[in-house]
């Protein structure tokens, strides 16, 4: 090997930040724990037992998780996803999805005489019981968490009249309480943890003896995948969720990889939607994606990255996700005859 000496190159060369990073193998950082979580596992597991046991169709009240490919695919199973049980047939099987529903659509089902499925993820329901508790003992019950989205509305509809909507920190000012000593914040399971505790500072200086919920709202896979994302973000130029406008965790995620600085971060469907521009000047790439998308997708994003030049895969592992739920219960009966039973009387 020639000794390297001082003596200026006779042509410019690119700065040595430029040539390291040409230089450097494309490669893309893979997030562990990504894709589905045990609440989305189980209902999407629901609903093609549900449709192995009696048959199709088998409704489900909106979409059981909210991923366009899923749904798609439970479609072309027999499931008919409906925005409200009022519109099921009399004498058949509605399914409530991962997100939970408020007491009134149960009652909704049992006017409409339909056989239920609840999928509703049990650490939403540990929300609902936090609030139904707290409204007994008559506390205002301060819930975190985004207007309009279903786990809210679901949780909402628990206690309407204990229950007010904190829409981020913003919405500190105009929250009113009866007794400023019998206040509890509870939140959706989806938030943006950083975020959330911002919120929650702004209402413990409002209402200084605000008392938090016994447990942590927003769920592990939540908080997993935020921890996860943070740390592709420190590491790569680019971050790609994969994941549907509509589902909040995913949305949350982008959030979180652009507040940790990554240059820029995308939510995207499918590998198709992802732009070519989007590769200039990249060299890591950070991979994730939200808790109710199947893997199956984030393995086209990587053939597609592949067929770029980023050959090179390392998994990025935070933590290790072993929590699983057992399916509803309800699927242990015979629905179809309780269903038809139910249009007899
Ligand atoms: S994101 Fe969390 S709360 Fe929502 S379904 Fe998954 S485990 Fe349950």
């Amino acid at each position: 090997m020639g000794r390297m000496t001082a003596t200026p190159a006779p042509t410019p060369e690119p700065a040595p930040a430029d040539r390291s990073a040409t230089d450097r193998p494309k490669r893309v950082l893979l997030a562990a724990p990504r894709g589905y979580c045990a609440g989305v596992d189980r209902a999407v597991i629901a609903v093609e037992k549900a449709l192995e046991q009696y048959g199709a169709p088998v409704y489900v009240r909106h979409e059981i998780v909210h991923n366009k490919y899923v749904v798609q695919t439970l479609e072309r199973k027999g499931a008919i996803f409906v925005d409200q049980a009022t519109e099921v047939p009399p004498g058949n099987i509605v399914m409530f999805s991962a997100h939970g529903v408020a007491p009134t659509v149960h009652e909704e089902a049992r006017q409409g005489r339909l056989a239920t499925i609840d999928a509703t993820c049990p650490l939403v329901t540990k929300v609902h019981k936090e609030a139904v508790r707290y409204a007994k003992e008559d506390f205002d019950i301060l819930l975190i968490g985004h207007e309009g989205h279903e786990e809210v509305i679901g949780t909402s509809g628990e206690a309407p009249d204990h229950i007010q909507l904190v829409d981020g920190p913003e919405d500190v000012a105009k929250v009113e309480v009866r007794d400023p000593s019998r206040v509890v914040w509870l939140s959706q399971t989806t938030l943006s943890v950083d975020e959330t505790m911002e919120t929650v500072d702004a209402l413990k200086t409002k209402f200084p003896q605000l008392i938090s919920p016994p447990s942590d709202d927003i769920c592990y896979a939540t908080q997993n995948r935020q921890i996860a994302i943070k740390e592709l973000a420190g590491q790569a130029e680019l971050v790609i969720v994969v994941g549907s406008k509509n589902s909040s965790n995913s949305i949350r995620m982008v959030e979180v990889a652009k507040q940790a600085g990554v240059p820029a971060a995308y939510l995207v469907d499918f590998a198709s939607e992802i732009d070519e521009s989007w590769l200039e000047g990249v060299t890591s790439v950070g991979l994730s994606s939200g808790a109710s998308v199947p893997d199956v997708l984030v393995q086209e994003v990587l053939e597609w990255l592949a067929q770029r030049g980023y050959l090179d895969v390392e998994l990025v592992k935070t933590a290790d996700e072993t929590l699983t739920f057992s399916l509803p219960k309800e699927l242990r009966r015979d629905l179809r005859a309780e269903a038809a039973e139910l249009v007899k009387e």
